[in-house]
């Protein structure tokens, strides 16, 4: 695997892998890898013949009282894994390659409304952050495909609308969520967690599945939106009564990310984020038409 600093290099490899007539696909990452991430190389298998991953720790789409500077940073063992899951590239930038005029001065790229809720209502310039540094990391590496995982559900659903929206020749694939054994989503800041609190992270999770078990329990015509609201306060309240801070608990519409409206077939997300102690987790759970 080689691993590269800068967009000349990703450019002049990506070139050559082109005229060869492969295939790309790039799977962006903050680094800190665990499996959920290498299951993201895995799945980019069937969309290409060459691999490319990049870590930037964006500093754009952090808030100013968020985890930037405390955020881990693992860049050996994440080499090792990327190899050993068959990756032919890391592109590891600094800030100065991938802002060259500095943050402030850079352009950026935001997908309206649908970035201004949920995880953007609690972290306003989260999404801009994230758009405008996978649109450069596109414009760098000019893949033909590109995975995200679904456990940052909007995350994809704003990725796809930006694609979409720009005309940008890249298939976007979401990736299923890889979980530990009791339930917990794979994330880098699980390791935020106290022992105490790993112990019970796993119930947002169960919330979850509970939430989709109680709308499937629902006669269609009883799938009002205030039966919907009452099984979000419940689970709000179910995780209050855990300990967690809920940013949100939300049913929705998978396709739209709008609030959840009944009508057959229509696949649904129940989403929600919620802090436990110094860690903020998010998860989701996705339902086909009820
Ligand atoms: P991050 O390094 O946290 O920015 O994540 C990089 C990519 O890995 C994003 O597309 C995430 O959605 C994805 N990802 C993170 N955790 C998981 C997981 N547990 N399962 C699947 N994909 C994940």
């Amino acid at each position: 695997m080689q691993i590269i600093t800068t967009t000349a290099e990703v450019r002049a490899a990506a070139c050559k892998w082109r005229a060869a007539g492969e295939r790309i696909a790039f799977v962006p990452t903050m680094g800190n890898l665990h499996e959920g991430h290498i299951s993201l190389i895995e799945r980019a298998r069937a969309h290409g013949q060459r691999f490319i991953a990049s870590i930037f720790v964006n500093p754009m789409q952090f808030g100013p009282n968020e985890d930037f500077n405390h955020y881990p940073r693992t860049p050996e063992r994440d080499a090792e894994m990327l190899e050993a899951a068959g990756c032919d590239m890391l592109f590891i930038p600094d800030a100065k390659e991938i802002y060259p005029a500095g943050q402030e001065q850079a352009t950026r790229v935001s997908v309206p409304a649908i970035s201004d809720e949920l995880c953007g209502a609690v972290r306003p310039g989260h999404f801009v952050g994230v758009t405008s540094v996978v649109a450069r990391l596109f414009g760098i590496v000019q893949p033909d495909a590109a995975v995200f995982g679904r456990k940052d559900f909007q995350q994809l659903a704003i990725i796809r609308r930006m694609a979409q929206d720009l005309c940008m020749p890249i298939e976007i694939i979401g990736a299923p969520t890889v979980r530990a054994e009791d339930g917990l989503a794979l994330s880098s800041r699980n390791q935020y967690l106290s022992v105490e609190e790993r112990a019970q992270a796993p119930a947002l999770y169960r919330s979850l599945q509970q939430a989709v078990k109680a709308l499937q329990a629902l006669s269609p015509k009883g799938i009002s939106s205030e039966a919907i609201a009452a099984i979000e306060d419940e689970s709000r309240a179910y995780l209050q009564g855990l300990g967690f801070k809920v940013d949100y608990f939300v049913v929705r519409d998978a396709a739209s990310l709008l609030p959840y409206v009944y009508a057959a077939e229509v696949p649904g997300v129940v989403l929600a984020a919620a802090r436990l102690g110094r860690a903020r987790l998010i998860d989701n759970l996705e339902f086909d038409g009820i």
